[in-house]
């Protein structure tokens, strides 16, 4: 029986020298894959008390979506700013090369929900952290923050100490 990490695809030097980059494209083009790893994110949150899952652009949303139905819970997107056709708030944060800008509907969230946000990776964390800014912004209480992969040398769970972080894979 293979396993979820048997799926990933890991690519050298991509996007630039230096990188291992995770193909979450090759886990999904396997049925069993793809069930595996909505499955693997059903389970982190099966015992949980929620209201909201929230998912970024666009990874997040492959993920995010097949757990907030089976779960029957509702989803709220992040998207890249100028994309959302609402009244929005919004999060700059940094990344590796220059800064980027996310919102989130402003009654995206109702004050004391609470939310759980999937995505497909955390590298550092900057994403995540700034996702879990504009929920607490909006009076929303994050309850855990579910990835597929998880880089573990680049951090993120230590820039997100204090939150319930848990990956299906972690790669060292
Ligand atoms: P962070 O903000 O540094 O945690 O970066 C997280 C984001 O970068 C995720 O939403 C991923 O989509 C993307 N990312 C970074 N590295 C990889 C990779 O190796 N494979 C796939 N996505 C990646």
């Amino acid at each position: 029986m293979k396993k979820l990490e048997d799926y990933v695809v890991s690519i050298p030097d991509f996007p630039e020298p230096g990188i291992i980059f995770r193909d979450v494209t090759s886990i999904l083009q396997d049925a069993d894959g793809l069930a595996m790893a909505i499955d693997s994110i059903r389970e982190m949150v099966k015992n949980l008390d929620y209201d909201v899952v929230v998912g970024p652009e666009s990874r997040g949303f492959i993920f995010g979506v097949p757990v907030a139905y089976a779960e029957h819970k509702s989803f709220v997107p992040i998207r890249k700013k100028g994309k959302l056709p609402r009244e929005t708030i919004t999060a700059k944060y940094d990344l590796e090369y220059g800064t980027a800008e996310i919102e989130i509907h402003k009654d995206g969230i109702k004050p004391g929900q609470k939310v759980v946000v999937v995505d497909d990776l955390i590298a550092t964390g900057g994403t995540t952290e700034a996702i879990a800014g504009l929920i607490e912004q909006l009076g929303g209480k994050v309850v855990k923050l579910c990835f597929v992969m998880e880089l573990a040398g680049l951090k993120g769970r230590e820039r997100l100490a204090g939150y319930d972080v848990e990956s299906a894979i972690i790669y060292e």
